[in-house]
């Protein structure tokens, strides 16, 4: 679970974390996410930060630079939600949403949060 300069906000990128939290996963994020202090250096991915390879990376909000999506193209699965139809993270998503992540996330969440009975 990612998230980039697309959550707009703090709060917007707090919605990674409760995804992240619902799905048990845990929170990265792309550099603009870090420089805005949404979230600490530790959770970089990418060329100047970790390379990650889970069986499932969602990137919310990211635009799929070659600096980020070199630490994550080895994820088994890549699900990709960005407002921007052409943007290049979709050129390596298996699945890909396209619309506004801060809408989109929290109807995920309600979904997940169905299934699971919460
Ligand atoms: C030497 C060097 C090393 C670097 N190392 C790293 C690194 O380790 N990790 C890293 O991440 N970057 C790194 N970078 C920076 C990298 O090149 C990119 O600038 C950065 O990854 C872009 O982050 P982003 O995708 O969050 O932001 P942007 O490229 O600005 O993309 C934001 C995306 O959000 C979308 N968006 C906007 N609003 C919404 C919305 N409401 N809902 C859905 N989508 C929305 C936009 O369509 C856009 O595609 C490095 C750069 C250099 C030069």
């Amino acid at each position: 679970m990612a998230g980039g300069l697309g959550m707009g906000s703090a709060e917007g990128f707090q919605l990674v974390e409760e995804l992240a939290t619902l799905l048990g996963g845990v929170v990265g994020a792309s550099r603009p996410a870090i420089e805005g202090g949404w979230v600490s250096r530790a959770h970089q991915i990418g060329q100047s930060g970790k390379t990650v390879a889970p069986r499932l990376y969602i990137a919310c909000g990211i635009s799929g630079a070659m600096q980020h999506i070199s630490g994550a193209v080895g994820s088994k699965y890549i699900v990709a939600v960005n407002k921007d139809p052409d943007a290049s993270i979709f050129k390596v998503a298996d699945v890909g949403i396209v619309g506004d992540a801060l809408t989109i996330l929290p109807l995920m969440m309600d979904e997940i949060r169905a299934r699971k009975g919460l």
